[in-house]
């Protein structure tokens, strides 16, 4: 007799597919299954007549004919986006936020045949397209039809940055889609978006939903093709911004092409995410969260939980759980619903997988692999396990982009921390602790844009997602994402005047530019000539090559002599920088009291100053440093309101070390205004001042030097204010 228990014992999954027939019959349906552009809000053909294959993965069928965008394809659609712009713009914020909404409200319509589009052309299976990809588009237009219509209200002063190329990868298709161009139509920009190459046919039917929620022609256009269209998107010299999602290679090549251009840009990169587990989590949910962290979409991931990092002594019962449950994962055709990883996008990436693989095992790590073999047709690679990884190896520091995870040991939260951090990229992780003492303390010692704790790959359009260092830079979703199509309105105003707000440009304001007036540089009181060391670990000291330059006034008098630095004088600086790095990990308070310290003793000595570079600019600096210690205690994050279970906190940090030029005009507010706030924030600085009128800052690292006089003072005399004499001292 058949028991409950027997039956759960035995229970198999049947097949459950869910249809192709509507996507294949919408892709008939144009042109017989060959896609032009979508330019000026109409389908053109391309130029030069290319075309390429987009193929379904698990089966190796071709979808569909694809136009390869040419250089002539770009120009038609960075002029259509630039006849819109003006108008888009001009259109007011509830007008943009019922488009936004239109959109959204569409996306939902189509759900479904957006969900097996996707599913066909990228191979990823059904249930996470249908439960995950295609909510999260509508919802990430939902959520930025609102920022449209606060955008005259909650960006004040900011305006649209204008003509956005874009450029995604194949392993979100749509969902990339929804991140780049919800935010840069919310903020009032135009759009030119390339997508991947193997994967453009829910972007093309994005494009129609685009048409029928009446959007105006030019404001969002795609130019298809491969990474030679992308390129000349990024060259276009009229577009004023680039945003990126895909490897960190290409993203480097574009930092280099943008650079001095003038162009604004986000680049999300690749990632090796670290997932830590402590000897207190709850397994079973770890083992759940391996799954979704490493084997979600195949592992095609930039935020995958690539590198599983366990306290050791769970390591081997944790291991024994991931192969048991591995075991019952299933591999196979994208479009059955009870399935748990579908193909891999292209067989390029599936090399790249194989090769890494054999590398791994070459050196020496512990291969594991379920016993049951994927489909051979199509490009299916089963969920790997790796164990006796050295930190080191290949596959624990290489973003391998597939289902393989690499696992290592540690005992101390302060290993996991620097095992966790020992990675040039920095996207995501994740923390897993019943000890919520324990996870909230590990968190932000990780170098990375996201860390989940217990839980993983939570993604919402309210909370801003972007990486460190090697994962690139900028923000996508929430506020901070909208900020980074937007541009402060005085940059328009300073072009007028013929200020670059870039570092090209070159070209100087002539002295007509109405701030010149402000510099004083007559002086009563006599010159004293000054010799200036470096100021480097809070001491002053010599320059390493012992060569000092002369500083001259307008009226040609020796001002005083400043060092040469060279690059072991900037060496050490840096080394002394990243020395004080627990100035960042203070409290806001204290770094607020002394910069009001600072000031006030920059006060105590106005006049001298005054006398160089004119009263005003002293006073003006003054107040600056007044303004960035008053925020130094005030630049919270932010509590954001994301549909999960789980709170979403959203913390500011310092970037780190910084390297800053001061310009030549205004010597000490200029140097001012760029130092107070990265301190104020908590980095540590190195700077250059300005190479002609250094002088204001030199003599202001006698100021600091009060400092720490001054503090010593204050121990000694508890309840005194420090003694403004000793500023006599130099
Ligand atoms: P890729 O960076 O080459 O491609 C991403 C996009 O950039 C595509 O649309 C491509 O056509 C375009 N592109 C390529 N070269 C370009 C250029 N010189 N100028 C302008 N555009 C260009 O990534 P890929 O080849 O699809 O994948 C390679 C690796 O990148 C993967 O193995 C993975 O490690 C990583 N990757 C990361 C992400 C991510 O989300 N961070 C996404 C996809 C791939
Ligand atoms: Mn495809």
């Amino acid at each position: 007799m058949a028991t409950v228990a027997k039956l759960f014992e035995t229970m198999e999954y049947g097949p459950a597919p869910e249809s192709d027939a509507p996507a294949l019959e919408w892709i008939r349906q144009h042109d017989n299954g060959r896609f032009g552009h979508f330019i000026g809000g109409r389908w053109v053909q391309p130029t030069d007549n290319q075309y390429f294959e987009t193929i379904n993965p698990a089966t190796t069928a071709v979808l569909a004919r694809v136009a390869q965008g040419s250089k002539a394809d770009i120009d038609a659609a960075v002029a259509a986006a630039h006849a819109a712009a003006p108008v888009w713009a001009a259109l007011p914020a509830h007008g943009r936020a019922r488009y936004l909404y239109a959109l959204a409200r569409e996306v939902q319509r189509h759900s479904r045949l957006l969900a097996v589009l996707e599913s066909l052309d990228n191979g990823k299976p059904i249930r996470e397209t249908r439960d995950l990809d295609i909510p999260l588009v509508a919802r990430h237009f939902y959520h930025h039809a609102g920022w449209a219509q606060l955008s005259g209200t909650e960006f004040p002063g900011y305006v649209p940055v204008g003509v956005v190329g874009q450029i995604i990868p194949w392993n979100f298709p749509l969902l990339m889609v929804a991140w780049k161009v919800a935010p840069a139509l919310a903020a009032g920009n135009t759009v030119i978006l390339k997508p991947a190459e193997f994967t453009p046919l829910t972007a093309l039917c994005f494009a129609e939903i685009a048409q029928s929620a009446g959007l105006p022609a030019g404001v969002f256009n795609i130019v298809t093709g491969d990474g030679a269209t992308g390129k000349f998107l990024v060259e276009h010299p009229d577009v004023q911004k680039i945003a990126f999602t895909g490897s960190t290679e290409v993203g480097r090549i574009m930092r280099k092409a943008t650079a001095g251009s003038g162009k604004k840009l986000t680049l999300e990169l690749g990632g090796k995410s670290p997932f830590i587990v402590f000897d207190d989590a709850d397994l079973d949910s770890v083992v759940e969260g391996v799954v979704d962290a490493i084997w979600f979409n195949q592992g095609q991931v930039c935020c995958a939980g690539s590198r599983l990092l366990v306290q050791e002594g769970i390591a081997d019962r944790l291991t024994q759980k991931l192969r048991a449950r591995m075991e019952k994962l299933r591999v196979g055709s994208p479009l059955d619903k009870a399935v748990d990883m579908g193909a891999i996008v292209a067989p390029v990436q599936l090399e790249r997988i194989r090769g890494l693989v054999e590398k791994g095992v070459e050196e020496g790590a512990k291969m594991w692999q379920p016993s049951w073999a994927c489909p051979t047709e199509g490009y299916f690679y089963p969920p790997t396990l790796f164990t006796d990884v050295s930190p080191a190896a290949t596959i624990a520091q290489v973003e391998i982009f597939g289902p393989v995870l690499v696992s290592m040991t540690f005992r101390t939260p302060k290993e996991a921390v620097e095992l966790a951090n020992n990675t040039p990229y920095g996207l995501a992780a994740s923390v897993w602790s019943e000890n919520i003492n324990l996870a909230l303390d590990v968190a932000p010692k990780l170098k990375a844009g996201v860390v989940w704790i217990n839980s993983t790959n939570l993604f919402d359009a309210a909370s801003g997602f972007g990486g460190y260092r090697e994962s690139g830079f900028g923000r996508e979703g929430g506020r901070e994402g909208m900020y980074e199509y937007l541009k402060p309105e005085y940059e328009s105003r300073n072009a007028e005047f013929g200020m670059r707000n870039d570092n090209v440009g070159v070209e100087k304001p002539d002295a007509a530019i109405p701030h010149s007036a402000i510099r004083i540089p007559q002086s009563d009181i006599p010159p004293i000539d000054r010799t200036y060391k470096l100021f480097i670990g809070g001491k002053q000291v010599r320059p390493d090559q012992g060569y000092s330059r002369k500083i001259v006034g307008p009226e040609g008098r020796v001002l005083g002599e400043v060092a040469e630095g060279n690059r072991k004088d900037v060496r050490n600086a840096v080394e002394a920088a990243h020395a004080a790095e627990g100035w960042g990990k203070g409290s806001g308070h204290t770094r607020a009291q002394i910069l009001y310290f600072i000031a006030e003793n920059l006060a105590t000595r106005a006049a001298e100053f005054a006398a160089r570079i004119g009263r005003e600019e002293v006073d003006a600096s003054i107040a600056r440093l007044f303004t960035y210690a008053a925020w130094a205690d005030k630049w919270d994050g932010a509590v954001h309101h994301t549909p999960i279970r789980g709170v979403t906190l959203a913390m500011n940090e310092p970037i780190g070390v910084l390297g800053i030029a001061t310009p030549d005009d205004f010597p000490l507010l200029g140097f001012v205004s760029l130092v107070a706030p990265a301190v104020a924030v908590g980095n540590t600085v190195i700077v250059i001042p300005s190479e002609t009128n250094p002088i204001a800052a030199t003599e202001f690292y006698t100021v600091l030097d009060v400092r720490r006089t001054g503090r010593r003072h204050q121990r000694g005399h508890r309840g005194k204010r420090p003694a403004g004499e000793s500023a006599r001292r130099a």
